[in-house]
């Protein structure tokens, strides 16, 4: 005789279990949105700034040793300092609570910029050397600074200890910035992720439109952005720019600078901004 078939779908504790994770890391996810009043956007994040800040400190030393250390060019450093400062007091990226840093890498050959979160900022001597005016110089800034501003890694953090449950979040919650111990081989996963991170496609066409309104806001011409741009695609002809694996195609993302520029300046870029 046939034994009797259990009615019904039998879930194992361990399924259950799983399940109340993810739905708990849903809600977490779902439930901690912030208010962005720079951006103007409600995000999904559960670092506070001042762990964003600590967290981001706590990768400059790595970040840089990957491109070659800080850079030996006073000149160089100098400049980048100048008009990193500029985009931060003369502009709305000064309302949020980042301690800015911004940093010349000595790595000639690799042509690119990146932001850690709470305001560490880097850019190559290779891209650097690539740039012929200041202005130029503050759209490459102001768009790393609008990474920042807009929290782009703390939401790509958020968006990973979703897919990874709980072991991301316990260690955020676990950390403390003022306490070095705290600093667990978990926070060093965590400090590897935000150093290896790629934005996407949206993140970097914010950044654009951060930069356009963040350099121009610090008195340079935004055009100098598009210039930018004609630099790296001529760089990507020939060599292979580490800056396309982590940005997307300056051609298409031209269109959208000039379509923010039209944008902010309907009756034309004023006069007298920095080119
Ligand atoms: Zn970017």
């Amino acid at each position: 005789m046939a034994q009797q078939q259990q009615s019904g779908i039998s879930i194992s504790p361990r399924l259950m279990i799983a399940l109340a994770i993810a739905a708990f890391s849903l809600i977490t996810y779902f439930s901690k949105s912030v208010y962005n009043p720079v951006t103007d956007q409600k995000q999904h994040v559960d670092m506070s700034p001042r762990q964003e800040i600590a967290l981001g400190l706590q990768a400059v030393p790595q970040m840089s040793r990957q491109y070659g250390g800080e850079s030996d060019d006073p000149e160089g450093q100098a400049a980048v300092d100048q008009i990193g400062n500029e985009l931060i007091t003369k502009t709305d990226a000064g309302k949020s609570p980042y301690k800015y840093d911004f940093h010349l890498l000595a790595d000639d050959k690799t042509v690119n910029a990146f932001a850690l979160p709470g305001g560490q900022i880097f850019i190559t001597e290779g891209l650097y050397k690539h740039l012929s005016t200041k202005g130029e110089l503050a759209g490459v800034l102001a768009h790393e600074v609008g990474h920042v501003v807009a929290r782009h890694s703390a939401q790509q953090v958020a968006k990973q200890q979703l897919t990874q449950g709980l072991t991301g979040a316990a260690v955020i919650a676990a950390y403390d910035p003022n306490d070095r111990n705290s600093s667990t081989a978990s926070m060093a996963m965590l400090v590897g992720q935000v150093i290896s991170m790629k934005f996407g496609r949206s993140d970097e066409l914010e950044a654009d439109r951060l930069g356009v309104r963040f350099s121009s806001q610090a008195g340079y011409d935004p055009r100098a952005m598009l210039k930018v741009m004609v630099i790296l695609d001529k760089a990507a002809k020939t060599r292979t720019p580490e800056f396309f694996s982590t940005h997307p195609n300056p051609g298409n993302r031209i269109k959208k600078i000039e379509a923010e520029i039209v944008e902010r300046f309907p009756q034309g870029v004023p006069a007298g901004l920095i080119q």
